[in-house]
C-alpha cells in the first residue's frame, strides 16, 4: 500500500498528532532536533495505556513472570560481554558527491544480483558513487564524572535486555524462581541510528517493552511458538486489523549476533511492511558470556532433572513508539456523519483511548445546566480520564472528541434538570442513549469492560 493515499495517511497522522497534542517535534522553539519527538498531553496518556496493557498482559496475568527496572548506565563490561561493543553496528556508506550517509542494507540492490551488497545502486539522492562499507557502532558513548578518560567511558543502553541478564541470579534467588521464568522490563533505550525517520518509527531515543523468558533449552522451540501466538493475540486484543500484520522469519545473514532464530511481527505501515516487534531465541549466549566475563556462575540448577545448565532465552521485544504509530494508523478513519459532513474518527480500542469520557453542558449560559455538568464531571473523574468541554456547538464538540478517539460523550441538557438523566453518545456508531446520573458509573464501567 505504498501509494499516494497511504503516504497521505502518514501526513494526516503527523498533522493530527501535533494539532491535538499527541506528539510535537522535539526542541521546536530552537528550530528542532532532527528526528526527536515530544509526547504531549494526549500522547503521554496513549503511551502509558500501551505500556499498562503490555505490563498487565505480560506480568500481572502470569504467575511465572516478574518485572524489573534496571539502570540505563551500566558497567562497560556488560557491553563487552553482550557482544554489543564488537557487533552492534550498522553498515555505513557515504556518497562521495553529496556526502549523505546511508545504511547499506536499506539501499535498493541491483535487480541483476540481489545477493551481493557491492551491487547496491548508487546514491539514492544524487546518483553519486558510494564509498565502501564502514562499521558504525550504534551505541551512544559518554563519560562518568568530570574527566573524559576512556576508563570512565559508559554507554547508553541500546536494549533493556542486558539489565535483565545481569540481574538473572538476583531475581532467581529473591523470588525463589523456577524455569520457565520470565523477567519483563519497560524503559528508554538509545541507538545512534544512521537513518532515523518515518516519524516515530525509527528514532535515536525510544522505549522498549521487553520480556526475557528463561527456559530449559530442550523446550526452547515450543516456547518460541507459544510466544509468537501470544504476541499476535495481544495485537488482536488491541484491535489491530489482522490483515495489517504478518510474520517474517530472519534469514541467516540478517540474524543478530546473539540470535539462533528470529521472527518479526511486521505491520503494514504506509511506507511498506516493516518490523513492529521482534521475537528472538537468544539461546544461552547472554548468560554464558556474562558468566565468563564476570566470573559469576549464572547457570541454573534444575531440581527436577538434577542437571545444571544455562537456560535458553526467548525474547519478544517491541518499541512503544512503533506500537503507538501502528495503533494510530490502524484506528484512523474518515467517515460521513448523520448530516453528511466528513468526520475524522480515531477508532481506538477504549482501553487505549487517552480520554475515556467527555462531559458537555448543552449550553454554557444556563447556570443549572453548567452546575449539573460540573457535578457529573466531578462524579466520574476519579474513575475515568475525562474532558470537560463547553466551547462550540454539540456537533463540533463531538467532532473534536471523535478525532482523539474518546469513546463516550455525555451531554447534560434541559431534560437532565427534570429527570436526572443525560445523553450518552457512542463514538463509532454515533448511537445515543439516555441514562440516569446515579447509574452512570456502573453503565460506563460495564461498557469499558465488555
Ligand atoms: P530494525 O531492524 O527496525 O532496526 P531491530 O531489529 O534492530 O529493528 P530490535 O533490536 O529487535 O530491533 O528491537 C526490538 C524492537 O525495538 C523493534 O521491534 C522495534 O519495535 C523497536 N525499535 C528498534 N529500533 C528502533 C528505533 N530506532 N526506533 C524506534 N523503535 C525501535
Amino acid at each position: 500500500m505504498t501509494n499516494d493515499s497511504s503516504f497521505n495517511l502518514m501526513d494526516k497522522i503527523i498533522s493530527l498528532c501535533k494539532r491535538r497534542g499527541f506528539i510535537f517535534p522535539g526542541s521546536e522553539i530552537y528550530g528542532g532536533l532532527a528526528n526527536s519527538w515530544d509526547f504531549g498531553p494526549l500522547g503521554v496518556e496513549l503511551k502509558n495505556n500501551i505500556k499498562k496493557l503490555w505490563w498487565k498482559n505480560i506480568v500481572f496475568q502470569r504467575e511465572e513472570i516478574v518485572g524489573l527496572d534496571s539502570s540505563i548506565l551500566m558497567n562497560s563490561k556488560v557491553w563487552e560481554a553482550s557482544g554489543h561493543l564488537q557487533n552492534f553496528y550498522d553498515p555505513l556508506v557515504e556518497c562521495k558527491q553529496c556526502h549523505n550517509r546511508f545504511r547499506l542494507d536499506s539501499l535498493p540492490v541491483s535487480p541483476a544480483d540481489p545477493e551481493k551488497k557491492q551491487d547496491r545502486l548508487s546514491c539514492p539522492l544524487c546518483g553519486g558513487e558510494l564509498t565502501s562499507e564502514k562499521k558504525f557502532n550504534l551505541m551512544f558513548k559518554t563519560f562518568l564524572g568530570a574527566t573524559e578518560e576512556s576508563a570512565n567511558a559508559v554507554f547508553l543502553r541500546p536494549e533493556t535486555a542486558q539489565g535483565i541478564f545481569i540481574n538473572f541470579k538476583n531475581i532467581l534467588t529473591a523470588m525463589r524462581g523456577k524455569l520457565p521464568l520470565g523477567i519483563a522490563q519497560i524503559g528508554k533505550v538509545f541507538r545512534n541510528e544512521i537513518t532515523p525517520g518515518n516519524f516515530i518509527f525509527r528514532t535515536r531515543e525510544f522505549e522498549q517493552m521487553e520480556l526475557e523468558y528463561f527456559v530449559n533449552p530442550q523446550e526452547a522451540d515450543s516456547w518460541f511458538n507459544y510466544w509468537q501466538t501470544e504476541r499476535l493475540t495481544w495485537y488482536d486484543s488491541l484491535g489491530l486489523k489482522r490483515d495489517h500484520l504478518r510474520e517474517r522469519e530472519h534469514n541467516l545473514e540478517e540474524l543478530a549476533h546473539y540470535a539462533k532464530k528470529c521472527v518479526d511481527i511486521e505491520y503494514q505501515f504506509p511506507f511498506g511492511w516493516s518490523e513492529l516487534e521482534g521475537i528472538a531465541n537468544r539461546g544461552d549466549f547472554d548468560l554464558k558470556n556474562h558468566s565468563q566475563f564476570s566470573g559469576q556462575d549464572l547457570s541454573y540448577f534444575d531440581e527436577k532433572s538434577g542437571e545444571k545448565y544455562f537456560p535458553y532465552v526467548i525474547e519478544p521485544s517491541v518499541g512503544v513508539e512503533r506500537a503507538f504509530l501502528a495503533i494510530l494508523l490502524d484506528a484512523y478513519a474518515e467517515e460521513h456523519d448523520e448530516n453528511g459532513d466528513l468526520r475524522v474518527v480515531l477508532k481506538l480500542n477504549s482501553k487505549l483511548a487517552p480520554i475515556k469520557v467527555a462531559v458537555f453542558p448543552l449550553v454554557r449560559n444556563n447556570e443549572k445546566i453548567v452546575k449539573k455538568s460540573r457535578e457529573v464531571f466531578n462524579l466520574i473523574k476519579s474513575s475515568f480520564t475525562c474532558d470537560y468541554d463547553v466551547t462550540g456547538s454539540i456537533g463540533r464538540r463531538y467532532r473534536r472528541q471523535d478525532e482523539i478517539g474518546t469513546p463516550f460523550c455525555l451531554t447534560i441538557d434541559y431534560q437532565t434538570l427534570e429527570d436526572d438523566s443525560l445523553t450518552i453518545r457512542e463514538r463509532d456508531s454515533m448511537n445515543q442513549v439516555r441514562v440516569k446520573i446515579p447509574e452512570i458509573i456502573g453503565w460506563l464501567s460495564q461498557m469499558f469492560n465488555s
